[in-house]
């Protein structure tokens, strides 16, 4: 039986990883399909503490999993296909049918992007449509290309594709921004990015070559229709939390993040750490900081186990 299993190698589970490890726990970490998590798919960090010219999101991840494997954590591919968490003690079960029994489980798993759900978008991912500036951005290079949201992500995309991009235009479904004062001055003020308020995406289209070429745009006031010729779109309007396997094993609330009260969930020994329980900051200082949180908790839950 395992002492820790954390659940993801985000900001979360690498903190969490490198507490468990210094305090002799021997953690096993489970890495799924995006190792290092959000913030490897994010330019330049700004707003770590510690790094006063900001630092690549990679890079950052990397420094982390590196201090975590330091103190001995162990890494191990793996998919979540279920969980139990009704026995004692709690078990993962991995997609290769591996079952893993623990003392303490930290979860992890963060949270993904959301799409906009029209018909014409899902059969364009990968062939313009996308979540990930960072990731696709440099494809696009002196085309026009837009991005829908109105968060600080969609402010943060818009930007960063102004280095390839001959225009940005970052399409709102209101007239304000939700967004932080700072992003939303640097990105109206930017010569490059054209603000489109009160404006949905209705349809991706495609023409002919199977690969975004326009957009067709609704005014929600006015409900009056137009085109806009781009080569892609970058869909950046928020995140789903990443809980399928523990439904029905964990209390969620309404939209499936984990009800967590500092970082304990209402299952002994089941803790999680990050995203996956935080709808309102979702930053990687604090996702770090519940990650570490939850090891300490799960320390002293071993602790007082073992009497
Ligand atoms: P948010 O939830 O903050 O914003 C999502 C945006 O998408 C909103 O403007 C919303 O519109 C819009 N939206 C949602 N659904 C749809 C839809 N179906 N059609 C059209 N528009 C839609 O998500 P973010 O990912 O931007 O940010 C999440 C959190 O992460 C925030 O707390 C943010 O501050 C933080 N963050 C911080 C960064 C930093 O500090 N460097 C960088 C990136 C994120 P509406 O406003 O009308 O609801």
């Amino acid at each position: 039986m395992e002492n820790v299993v954390i659940l993801g190698t985000g900001a979360a589970g690498l903190t969490a990883a490198m507490y468990t490890a210094r305090a002799n726990l021997n953690p096993l970490i489970i890495e799924g399909l995006q190792p290092g998590g959000q913030l490897t798919t994010t330019s330049e960090v700004e707003n770590f503490p510690g790094f006063p010219e900001g630092i690549d999101g990679t890079e950052l991840m990397a420094k982390m999993r590196q201090q975590a494997e330091r103190f001995g954590a162990r890494f191990q591919y793996g998919q979540v296909a279920s969980v139990d968490f009704q026995t004692k003690p709690p078990k993962i079960i991995l997609d290769d049918g591996t079952t893993i029994p623990s003392q303490t489980v930290i979860i992890a798993t963060g949270a993904t992007a959301k799409y906009l759900n029209i018909p014409s978008e899902q059969k364009l991912i990968g062939r313009g449509v996308t979540s990930c500036a960072t990731c696709d951005g440099a494809f696009y290079k002196n085309v026009p290309v837009a991005v829908v949201g109105g968060g600080d992500t969609a402010m943060e995309e818009a930007i960063f594709l102004t280095r390839f991009a001959s225009k940005v235009h970052l399409i709102h479904r209101r007239d304000e921004f939700r967004a932080s004062k700072i992003m939303v001055e640097r990105t109206t003020k930017h010569p490059k990015i054209e603000v489109i308020y009160s404006t949905v995406v209705d349809e991706v289209l495609d023409v002919s070559k199977n690969e975004v070429s326009a957009l067709r745009l609704k005014n929600v006031k006015t409900g009056a229709l137009s085109t806009l010729p781009v080569a892609a779109l970058f869909v950046a309007i928020g995140h789903q939390p990443n809980t399928g396997p523990f439904k029905g094993q964990i209390v969620l609330n309404e939209v499936g993040y984990i009800i967590a009260d500092n970082t304990k969930t209402n299952v002994e020994g089941v803790y999680a750490a990050g995203d996956v329980q935080d709808p309102s900051y979702r930053q990687a200082i604090t996702a770090a900081g519940s990650g570490c949180m939850a090891a300490l908790e799960a320390e002293r839950y071993i602790q007082h186990q073992h009497g």
